[in-house]
């Protein structure tokens, strides 16, 4: 009987399983509640408790599995299999991840970090074709991204990829990082409300986005591309000023890597084609001209799967 793999999505608000075929086929999926009190005590027990409660439910056997993969926020060890630093998880301490998984359920255990995770799952059965040259980027409450480079995830020395940290604006907003200008500061979702607070200082004209700041009301980053479509000029000002920060990015990206696709997900990427668009003209401009005719700008397709998916594939490398 052909073995299956399990996929895990660790979030700061919810944690995220899966079961797959070999082949990348979700079979069934369930998530649970992150409960990150007690700094996170819970939360790998908690894993354990769902897993066994749903093999069991599927009448299924650890010996039936050839591994369980995980995406995890934090500074994530991949030889050892622990996790530090994870903060939205209140893991501020070494966490023996795969130990406790592996005695706890007797399954191969194989972790990385989040957006590893859900750059292989966009790599394998998403926008990157199961090419071997994909870069993903992801634009949420933070920006974060993975490199797939000869087929393989790049880690360096141990933090390649932050692409949220790519700098774009050697003077711009200061980053949590300490830095001034990095991506993430214009193109994360809060960033994004940032840019438009700016711009709409200046601001005289007339504009839906103007009036729903000066008036105090709350704004998100999906207010303002939702705006921008309809025309509104001072959220087209900032959709095009964020969507040249990151065409830059990604220009700088293409320079260095040539891969295939950028694939471009997360909360932020549901503005869709309206984005990529502005986003494709910016990196048409900045990029070398090989690259600019070899590497295509793409949305993500998998959503909230990519995370599960590209997880479990991290299981077929366990040998
Ligand atoms: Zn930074």
């Amino acid at each position: 009987m052909e073995k299956k793999l399990i996929g895990i999505d660790l979030g700061g608000t919810t944690i995220k399983f899966a079961i797959l075929t070999l082949s990348g086929e979700i079979q069934q999926k369930w998530s649970i509640k992150t409960n990150i009190l007690d700094e996170g005590s819970h939360i790998v027990p908690d894993i354990i408790t769902s897993l066994k409660h749903h093999l069991k439910l599927y009448e299924m056997q650890p010996n039936q599995f050839s591994g369980i993969g995980m995406g995890s926020p934090g500074t994530v060890d991949l030889q050892k299999g622990t996790v530090i630093g994870a903060y939205n998880l209140n893991w501020k301490k070494l966490q023996p991840v795969k130990d406790m998984i592996e005695s706890g359920l007797g399954i191969p255990f194989i972790i990385d970090n989040d957006a590893n995770a859900a750059a292989l799952g966009e790599r394998w059965k998403g926008a990157g074709e199961n090419d071997d040259e994909v870069v993903f980027i992801t634009l949420g409450t933070v920006v974060g991204g993975g490199i797939i480079s000869n087929g393989k995830l790049v880690h360096g020395v141990q933090a390649a990829g932050e692409i949220g940290h790519l700098n774009v604006e050697p003077e711009g907003y200061l980053c949590t990082c300490g830095n001034h200008g990095c991506l993430e500061t214009y193109a994360s979702a809060t960033g994004i409300v940032r840019v438009a607070r700016d711009l709409a200082e200046e601001y005289a004209g007339p504009a839906e986005l103007k009036r729903l700041l000066d008036d105090g009301q709350d704004i998100s980053a999906k207010t303002i591309f939702d705006l921008a479509k309809e025309d509104d000029q001072l959220a087209v000002m900032v959709a095009n000023q964020v969507c040249n920060y990151l065409g830059l990015a990604c220009a700088n990206i293409g320079n260095l890597l040539n891969p295939s696709f950028i694939v471009i997900g997360g909360g932020v990427s549901a503005a869709g084609k309206f984005l990529l668009d502005r986003v494709n003209t910016s990196f048409l401009k900045y990029a070398f001209p090989t690259v600019r005719t070899t590497t295509k700008l793409k949305l993500a397709q998998l959503g909230n799967d990519a995370g599960v998916i590209g997880a479990a594939s991290l299981a077929l490398m366990i040998k």
